[in-house]
């Protein structure tokens, strides 16, 4: 990478000293009768002397009595003092006429104006007396125009890279051009003759002096290019914050005049960059801008809540969604399950849980056994009572089923007038136990319908998975209680038979 000098000499383009500039600097320079030679200059050019008049009067010297010439301006302000403003005018005139492309001109100038003023409010805020310092806050970034001058897509990647990755100009820079605008904008100062009173802060502006003789100022710069940026900038909240800490850390000034010295600066900066015929653009009072910042702050809050509040909402309707959608499913899954007249599981889900049943009974070789139930003469209850009232009779056959069972025996409705019950964990004895209670349950029962009690009985076939000797299998198993109750139909009706396999 090219040294800083060399990369000076061979890359930056650079606009020659104006005129009256250099004449300002060299007839100070020439220390003998400074003055003089400073005013005649400056009276050759009246729009220049009037600029001059109109600064001195104004609140950034806040002198008492106003002033109407150059050497009572001399007198009041000092020679220094005429000379930077003089050099000031002059620079930032000639440089409006730069042809400068893309680069905001009027931006940058309008930060620089406000920089050289806070630097001098703050210079004064904190007794730090510098005749230079407002000329050196003006021309610390000029570095940035010379490097854009130079290289103006080069300087575009820097802004960019700036704005992606939120990383500082200077260290932007560096990365596109190895050099930062500090740096170079001291070379180029020195160039114009500029005294190292002035060049030796900038080069230090963003890192602070290694020579204590320009480390207040270096920092004094710093600061002003903060202040500024709070008014010209983007994120003048964390500006704000820096420059607070900053401040207080520096020269233990309470937050009360941080702002006031803020606001101070708001003020005098439109007025100056009036007086340098530079667009203010929209400089508000800084507490202005921070209620702003907080009002903005706000809405995001405000609109953060509101997204918050919207994704519960949403969450809690998805939620009520999926619970009804849950709910919807169980019933679909009830209805596809049971027995619309009953309310007992139909027939497909039987043959499921008896498929089931049986597999677990086979793996952990546990009993299993089966019910099929049937109506004794049930067409009679149909012809006899009526149709609606043989619907009746299902229903509450269907009852005391379910009452008599144990909680893990499950009752089905096979079909018709035929009932089927599998009993888990249940050998041929217990079932024929459970069958006869079923039995007689249904035989004492008086089912009444529309004032009238009618009775029935049922003929009861069992299979029992121990009852042969391998295991059998779900057709096997209900072909054996089919049998069984076809027998029990055989030999007289409410019985109870045990298959065999
Ligand atoms: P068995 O003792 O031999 O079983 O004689 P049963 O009359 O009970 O047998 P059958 O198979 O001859 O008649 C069964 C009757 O059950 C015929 C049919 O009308 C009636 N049935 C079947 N399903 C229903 C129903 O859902 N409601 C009503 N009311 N009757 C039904
Ligand atoms: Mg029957
Ligand atoms: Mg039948």
């Amino acid at each position: 990478m090219a040294s800083l000098q060399d990369f000076f000499d061979e890359k930056c383009r650079l606009p020659s000293p104006p005129a009256i500039a250099l004449k300002i600097l060299e007839a100070v320079q020439q220390q003998e009768n400074s003055f003089d030679e400073l005013a005649r200059i400056i009276s050759a050019d009246p729009a220049l002397s009037a600029r001059i008049l109109k600064i001195t009067n104004s609140s950034l010297y806040g002198l008492l009595q106003p002033v109407n010439s150059l050497s009572q301006a001399t007198a009041l302000i000092g020679t220094d003092a005429l000379k930077n403003i003089a050099l000031s005018f002059a620079i930032v005139q000639d440089f409006q006429d730069v042809p400068h492309g893309s680069f905001d001109l009027n931006l940058f100038w309008r930060r620089a104006i406000t920089a050289a003023v806070a630097a001098e409010v703050l210079g004064e805020r904190i007794s730090y007396k510098d005749q230079d310092i407002f000329v050196s806050a003006l021309l610390q970034d000029i570095g940035v125009l010379i490097l854009f001058l130079s290289d103006p897509s080069g300087y575009a990647t820097v802004l960019d890279d700036k704005r992606v990755s939120g990383k500082s100009v200077s260290a932007t820079e560096k990365n596109q051009f190895g050099h930062d605008h500090a740096e170079i904008g001291c070379l180029f100062l020195k160039s114009w003759n500029l005294p190292d009173s002035i060049c030796q802060p900038i080069r230090f502006h963003h890192v602070g002096a290694p020579d204590a003789k320009y480390r207040q100022a270096a920092m004094v710069l710093g600061f002003a290019d903060k202040i500024s940026a709070m008014y010209h900038g983007v994120r003048s909240n964390s500006k704000s914050t820096d420059v607070h800490s900053g401040l207080a850390e520096s020269w233990q000034l309470t937050d009360v005049q941080i702002d006031s010295l803020i606001d101070t600066v708001g003020e005098r900066a439109r007025e100056i960059l009036d007086l340098f015929a530079i667009d203010p653009g929209e400089i508000k009072p800084f507490s202005q801008i921070m209620q702003e910042a907080n009002d903005e702050l706000g809405r995001l809050n405000f609109s953060y809540e509101q997204i918050v509040l919207e994704l519960k909402q949403a969450k809690q309707s998805a939620e009520k969604l999926a619970t009804e959608l849950k709910q919807a499913n169980d019933s679909l899954r009830e209805l596809a399950l049971h027995d619309g007249l009953t309310g007992l599981y139909n027939h497909r889900y039987f043959q499921e849980v008896l498929e089931v049943e049986l597999e677990r009974s086979g793996r952990y070789k546990h009993p299993l056994a089966l019910l099929i139930l049937d109506i004794d003469f049930f067409k009679k209850v149909n012809d006899n009572y009526g149709h609606l009232a043989g619907d009746h009779v299902l229903q509450e056959v269907s009852r005391v089923l379910v009452s008599l069972v144990r909680q893990c025996d499950f009752v089905a409705r096979y079909g018709g007038e035929e009932f089927a019950v599998v009993l888990p964990e249940t050998g041929a004895h217990g079932a024929k136990l459970l069958a006869q209670r079923l039995r007689r349950g249904i035989e004492q029962k008086q089912i009444e319908y529309n004032g009238q009690f009618i009775s029935v009985t049922m003929s009861i076939g069992i299979a029992a998975s121990d009852l042969g000797k391998s295991v059998m299998s779900r057709t096997a198993l209900i072909e054996c209680s089919d049998q069984a109750l076809y027998r029990a139909k055989q030999n007289g009706r409410n019985r109870v038979e045990l298959g065999t396999a």
